[in-house]
């Protein structure tokens, strides 16, 4: 037994309500059972109950054992002062009070819930399956799912922003260098995310606006800080990077800001996600003219998009991955899959950022209108959910879907999930609660 079903039962008043009373003998009437408190202090807020003749209007804490609120020292909280029901599953000899001393009234459930729901709530808890749910979300109307998928692709999109407007503060609240760190991490592609952004916040915007009508210097300044240039028998690409470089970093004081060279992980990548190839791609998306971040903010389509994000490095990486190692084979321009991937990490969580900040909802919705021009990710967890024929067709049904697998499925959050609730209250109508 878990708090969270307390919560389930107290919420949706999965519980025989006729002739309540107190553990202290008084009649008691829900008029309604409050709000789902999702921050500290009490489980529910705005609850309205009439404890014997008194209608009462406050907080509801729910706990398994009624002896859980002095473990949890809620006597001694003030913030618990506005209890008006404890609610518990098994009821032990202890009188509650606040830290006024007055008595909370309890209530205790574990012989007013129906057995077979709560039988049914562990079966799914226990299921061995790729998700608790695996054997029965095809009974869930696609309504209901669709309406889950909504919430939780808000909720990534609103974690992600958060994130963003965090880079924003400590970029100076300056939406270029914001747009650039931002741009930079996620052409890292997870795996060398944490050395870009260390690059990036070494290397200021300002500096390399300075040079990007200069692709080399550009790349110069990049590789070099990276501690990426191979110090021994340089080809002539990589010898005039050096020179470049050296005078560069004396002129802007970057040799100190030199991240050592094993900051870059290469093992198990394919070459195209070499992080060579990557900077040099994105030392690329820096000469453009004009402001980054406007156009990543003002286009409204995602091929477009698309389109800016596939640069083609320089001549050079036309023919390598790395220094000093040609190849026939090489990939240069930043492939379809990996710009979709930029578009939906980077960009999109941009504009709902920028949406908040200006209080401009028309980008929060065109960052949801593009995750629906998108096509969906293809990924172990998108794969889970459609082996369950849930139909995950656009970018927006793969976000919610990795959304919702990370952070309910996972952590058996079923009863927070409108999925989990409506099995149960689907099986809840079944046995006439
Ligand atoms: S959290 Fe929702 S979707 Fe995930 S297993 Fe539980 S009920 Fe199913």
């Amino acid at each position: 037994m878990a708090e969270d079903f307390l919560y389930f039962i107290w919420q949706f008043q999965y519980f025989r309500n006729t002739d309540l009373r107190t553990e202290e003998g008084e009649t008691l009437r829900v008029i309604h059972p409050g709000y789902r408190n999702p921050d500290s202090g009490p489980d529910f807020t705005q609850a309205r109950l009439l404890v014997g003749n008194v209608e009462w209007v406050g907080t509801v804490e729910a706990h398994i054992r009624a002896g859980d609120w002095l473990l949890h020292r809620h006597h001694q909280d003030r913030a618990y002062d506005n209890v008006i029901l404890h609610i518990v599953w098994e009821q032990e000899a202890v009188v509650l009070k606040r830290s006024d001393g007055s008595t909370i009234p309890t209530l205790c459930l574990s012989q007013r819930v129906d057995r077979s729901l709560l039988y049914r709530y562990q079966i799914l808890l226990a299921e061995s399956g790729t998700i608790p749910c695996a054997g029965r979300i095809a009974e869930v109307e696609p309504l209901r799912r669709t309406a889950m998928f909504d919430k939780v692709l808000l909720q990534r999109l609103e974690r992600k922003a958060a994130g963003v407007t965090s880079l924003f503060r400590n970029a100076g609240q300056d939406w270029e260098e914001t747009t650039y760190q931002l741009m930079a991490s996620a052409f890292g592609f997870q795996v060398n995310a944490e050395p870009f952004e260390q690059l990036s916040r070494q290397v200021p915007l300002k500096i390399l606006h300075k040079h990007r009508d200069n692709l080399l210097q550009l790349e110069a300044l990049l590789f070099g800080t990276a501690g990426l240039l191979p110090g021994t028998q340089p080809d002539d690409y990589q010898a005039a990077l050096q020179r470049e470089y050296n005078f560069l970093s004396v002129k802007y004081q970057l040799a100190a800001r030199q991240l050592p060279a094993h900051s870059w992980k290469w093992a198990r990548l394919r070459p195209a996600n070499f992080p060579t190839l990557r900077l040099a791609q994105f030392a690329k998306l820096l000469t453009y003219k004009n402001s980054l971040f406007s156009l990543l903010i003002e286009t409204d389509e995602s091929a477009a998009l698309l389109r800016h994000l596939q640069v083609n490095p320089s001549a050079y990486w036309q023919t390598h991955y790395r220094f000093g190692k040609p190849s026939d084979t090489v990939l240069a321009t930043l492939g379809q899959t990996s710009a979709e991937n930029l578009l939906i990490n980077a960009v999109l969580p941009l504009l709902v950022a920028y949406s908040q900040h200006k209080d401009q909802p028309e980008y929060r919705e065109r960052a949801v209108a593009l995750l629906e021009q998108l096509p969906a990710e293809n990924n172990r967890i998108t794969r889970i959910w459609q082996d369950l024929r849930v139909p995950i067709q656009t970018a927006f049904d793969s976000q919610a879907s990795i959304e919702l697998y990370k952070n309910y499925c996972q952590a058996k959050s079923c009863l927070s999930c409108q999925i989990g609730v409506n099995l149960l209250k689907g099986f809840s109508k079944t046995i006439g609660i």
